[in-house]
């Protein structure tokens, strides 16, 4: 019978964990019996309600990393959890398609250098199939992904963020601007990146740390005063191809400023600065002769020095506001010289400061910010390139006064990392600085669960900067605005259907809604009759995700998902799609309402060593090849387990195969000796319930505390889920598995288990139907976390002892705790009594006892209340200690002054054990630490803990051993579950498959028959 046995029980769970072979039958268990698609139909028809979610669409434009499985995991989590509680919830997929990212990396592998370029050589048509192709590659890789990692996420579902119905719905978002005035057109300064050709939005300067520190020339040049002898005006830059659009200075209408004799020149500067520069430039001879204010520098007029070489500057020259001073609060008086230069085509304070005055921008710039002819000799030349001729152009006019390189920080471009470049340009703009009060509102009626987001989050939304949502690009949302070519009138196009039926012109068949076909649709004027064109820009790739809560659903699915109840995204996304998604749901219902409740910022994820994971330093974990070698379940738990979400998680291999291994596998086990104990026995889960254990009244108070416990363990792991303090909440899970299941209750029980007596039956009985409910529970509550050890326990366990069970672990209920089964009082005697039997381990090793050798008694000197609970629990107490006896006392007592007791203490509990062992006591632990190394053994030859074995045989004892170890060897017998145990004299007495141990200083022999 136990041979059989032995082998039914293999089946169903191996000796040792192996995760990735459990991961791999359940992934088939799934696909084959189309859980994930069942779960969701059920949830749909039987719920507790609806909850919304929308996927923040990764791009597909990489390969997924460790960085994006962790986020991956916590949505996964929240969607089984919240879908074991009842509810019904879109778990949809969605992907980011178009933008910038993708446009790079297929302009990467035509080999083409910039736009002109891809326009001439490559063409639109086909440049839009090959994006399309790029983002397919990557598809496949997060699909893939996502299966691995067990994400139950629906793909079949998923939005495409290039799709004709998609876009359409985006428009709706630009048709509501549009009827608040919100979408306007002008000239604005933009960042815009010489490399990719294109401005960047606000939220994109700064976006994923793109400062770096870079070199820029530090420059000190003179203007000079007009209509004076020598006198000019001190000027810092560290960008002096804006001297090329310079337009005005500026000064602080409240500074001192003064005129600083230098040799035989006058230079005007701010006072506070005067020494600082002077040191700076060393100069030692120099002398204040006069002080001013700023307001009487207004007006001013200065030379410009490059009239003979831009003639579009002799030009603006003759403008009554041009090339004079001008007073600005923004100008510090505290950097520099105080006096400023005004480029209003380069810079954002300088726009706003012609703007207001009339004065002209001059932006003699094209795509590749080159000059233009405007420009005169620089030409064709690229701005920064220009630097180094207008400084040699200064000094060649004995304007420059000293230069040198500098290190600053400054903001690149978050895709190529070229400097930005400040322009004017012609853009499209949402002014959401028109609602920003509207927005902040609305985002602080949202849940961040942690304040440090938080607040990034808000400060951010507070600086309230219009959105430049046009792009000059191509893979692009088409911005739908037309303009008459007569008389600039626009119109404004919100859907396929009206563009159909006011074209004047169409490509010929079926179409898309992208470029280049749909410039190739033309309107006619209805104020005028001309020809109307579309703005040829498209939207920015943030504008196209942001639209999703409204464009990926139906109207009827965004009533009822929409605001989402929780969303959750890295932290970088502040400043990304939550920014853009909020932005437009306020345009889109003119409310102050965000479209989700929570949201939950994720910390970053990095190297081992706390290094930011990048292609550069090779150290990008990748999901799929990581998940060929390691278990999903494992790293799942890692990810929650680790830290914090919010904290950025150090993504450590080493640390993954230790503790997070070692709780899955505990788990496991203790499974595997449920199991095999319960079949043994006959375990019968729906014959052999709590209520039948009641009844027959074979519950005993480790059980009752057991019990108590996993109430306890279901309410925090819940309520710390609930705060997306997942972490906190799998340290509980871990607790209860390790410590209370595995290293206190198993042992309390175990030796109860060691006998098949008919007469204590309904006792085992009783522990298997606690078992049954505890880790079946535990199981529930992993599942979350490790979905593929939960339903590979759910099945070969629990649904295989009861059929009736439901088909996976994921139609479940979440665990409710339950208040009848918690008794807090009897976790605080047994909180005590492990107190105690902690003291009674620091008395053995520092008396250098073993635990398995048994001692004859221990004195606790403690108050009354940890007596009484001692007293209740005694017989668990003498078992844990292996002492033979306990005295209780409220005062030490004069015996335990003998060297032979030892003492420790903690608190109020004082501990006095007595070290002193007779032949009894060494024979007993002798027996105990060679029976120790038969289950050893008896493991190793793959022996279940159930099989009773015919022999087992001992040789090569000591003589005086064999005297110690004989009054113990029926003990023995049933200890290691043996009929017999033997002793021989020399081994090769006997014949046996002899395995040598060390014990103490001699070498024993063991075998097993
Ligand atoms: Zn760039
Ligand atoms: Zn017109």
């Amino acid at each position: 019978m136990t041979e059989k046995f032995k082998a039914d029980s293999e089946k169903w769970l191996t000796m040792d964990y192996r995760p990735l072979e459990i991961e791999k039958e359940i992934r088939e268990f799934w696909e084959k019996n189309r859980i994930k698609e069942k779960l969701m139909d059920f949830r749909e028809k039987n719920n507790v309600g609806f909850l919304g979610w929308v996927e923040g669409p990764p791009t597909l434009n990489g390969i997924p990393h460790v960085g994006h499985a962790r986020g991956r995991v916590i949505k996964d989590l929240r969607y089984r959890w919240k879908t074991m509680q009842g509810y019904s919830i879109p778990f949809w997929a969605g992907w980011d398609c178009q933008g910038l990212p993708v446009e790079l990396e297929v302009e990467r592998a035509l080999g083409v250098k910039n736009k002109r370029e891809l326009l001439e050589r490559v063409g639109e048509e086909r440049f839009i199939e090959e994006c399309k192709k790029a983002i397919m590659k990557y598809h496949k890789e997060w699909v893939e992904a996502d299966k691995k990692l067990g994400i139950f996420i629906n793909h079949d579902k998923a939005y495409w963020t290039y799709m004709d119905n998609y876009i359409e719905r985006e428009w709706q978002y630009l048709k509501r601007a549009w009827e608040q005035g919100l979408l306007e057109e002008g000239y604005y300064v933009v960042a815009y990146c010489p490399g990719c050709q294109t401005s960047l939005s606000s939220a994109e300067v700064g976006y994923e740390d793109s400062y770096r520190i870079v070199e820029d020339p530090s420059l000190y040049f003179k203007f000079k005063l007009a209509d004076s002898e020598n006198e000019y005006f001190l000027v810092w830059t560290t960008m002096p191809f804006t001297i090329v659009t310079d337009m005005m200075l500026a000064v602080h209408p409240k500074g001192e400023y003064v005129k600083v004799k230098v040799n035989e020149e006058k230079w005007i500067m701010v006072k506070q600065r005067v020494e600082p520069v002077m040191r700076e430039l060393c100069i030692e001879k120099y002398e204040i002769t006069e002080t001013l204010s700023g307001e009487k520098l207004e007006g001013l007029k200065y030379d410009y020095p490059f009239k003979d070489m831009v003639p579009k500057q002799a030009e603006l020259d003759n403008h009554p506001l041009v090339h004079k001073v001008v007073c600005e609060d923004f100008v510090d008086v505290n950097t520099a010289t105080g006096v400023v230069h005004l480029s209003p085509g380069n810079g954002e304070e300088d726009f706003w400061a012609a703007q207001k005055r009339g004065v002209p921008v001059f932006v003699p710039f094209d795509d590749e910010v080159k000059f233009t002819e405007e420009a005169g000799v620089f030409s064709g030349v690229f701005a920064r390139d220009a630097d180094a001729v207008v400084v040699e152009e200064l000094r060649k006019r004995g304007l420059l006064v000293a230069v040198k390189p500098v290190k600053h920080e400054y903001p690149t471009c978050w895709r190529s990392h070229h400097k930005l470049i400040w322009l004017a340009r012609r853009e499209y703009f949402l002014r959401t600085d028109k609602i920003n009060e509207k927005i902040v509102k609305a985002a602080e009626k949202v849940e961040y669960f942690f304040e440090g987001p938080k607040n990034r989050f808000i400060s951010f939304l507070k600086e309230g900067k219009p959105w430049c949502i046009s792009r000059e690009r191509v893979w692009g949302a088409p911005l739908p605005i037309w303009v008459c070519e007569k008389c600039g009138a626009k119109t404004f196009i919100s859907s396929r259907k009206e563009l159909m039926e006011k074209a004047l012109e169409k490509p010929e068949g079926n179409f898309e809604l992208h470029k280049p076909w749909i410039d190739r649709v033309t309107l006619r004027c209805e104020k005028c009759g001309g020809k109307m064109h579309r703005e040829p820009f498209v939207l920015d790739t943030w504008h196209n995700s942001g639209a999703s809560p409204y464009a990926r659903f139906t109207d009827e699915e965004f009533k009822r998902y929409v605001p989402t109840d929780f969303l959750t995204e890295g932290i970088d996304q502040t400043r990304g799609w939550a920014n853009s998604l909020l932005l437009e749901h306020v345009i889109l219902t003119g409310k102050a309402e965000a479209p989700y409740k929570a949201f939950l910022f994720q910390g970053l994820t990095q190297d081992a060593k706390g290094r930011k994971m990048s292609k550069s330093l090779g150290n990008v974990v990748e999901v799929n090849p990581l998940l060929e070698k390691h278990s999903a379940d494992v790293c799942r738990f890692y990810f929650l387990w680790k830290c914090s979400p919010v904290e950025f998680m150090n993504f450590d291999l080493e640390e993954l195969k230790r503790r997070p291994y070692q709780v899955l596998s505990t788990l496991y086990h203790l499974n595997r000796f449920f199991l095999q104990n319960a079949e043994y026995d006959g375990f019968n889960p729906r014959e052999h319930t709590l209520e039948w254990v009641e009844r027959v009244r074979e519950l005993k108070k480790p059980d009752f505390w057991l019990l108590s416990k996993l109430q306890e363990t279901v309410e925090k792991c819940t309520d710390k889920l609930e705060r997306c303090e997942f972490n906190n909440a799998a340290a509980a899970l871990e607790d209860f598995v390790i410590e209370v299941i595995s290293r206190l209750y198993v042992p309390m029980i175990r030796r109860e288990l060691w006998t098949d007596n008919p007469e204590t039956l309904n006792r085992r009985l009783a522990i298997y139907a606690t078992l049954w409910h505890t880790l079946k529970t535990v199981t529930l509550l992993f599942n979350p976390f490790t979905p593929y050890l939960s339903e590979a326990l759910y099945q070969k366990v629990y649904r295989r002892l009861d059929p009736t069970l439901h088909e996976s672990v994921n139609f479940e209920s979440w665990p409710k705790p339950e208040k009848t089964m918690r008794n807090q009082a009897l976790e605080e005697d047994f909180e005590r009594l492990f107190r105690c039997v902690s003291l009674v381990y620091s008395a053995r090793q520092n008396a250098r006892l073993k635990r398995r050798w048994p001692l004859r008694k221990v004195v606790v000197v403690a108050p009354e209340k940890t007596c009484e609970s001692m007293k209740s629990l005694e017989a668990i107490f003498l078992e844990f200690a292996n002492v033979k006896e306990v005295e209780y006392a409220r005062r030490v007592p004069d015996y335990v002054s003998s060297d032979s007791w030892v003492s420790t203490s903690e608190g109020d509990i004082r501990i006095f054990l007595d070290t002193h062992r007779d032949k009894q006591l060494l024979g007993e632990g002798l027996m105990r630490d060679i029976a120790r190394r038969v289950q050893s053994l008896r493991k190793e030859l793959g022996y279940v803990p159930t099989a009773i074995v015919d022999a087992v045989h001992i040789a090569e004892l000591t003589d005086e051993n064999v005297e110690l170890l004989k009054p113990y060897l029926k003990e023995m017998e049933e200890l290691v579950r043996a009929k017999n145990v033997y002793l021989h004299g020399k081994r090769d007495e006997f014949e046996a498959e002899w395995r040598e141990y060390r014990l103490d200083k001699n070498k024993i022999y063991v075998a097993i028959s």
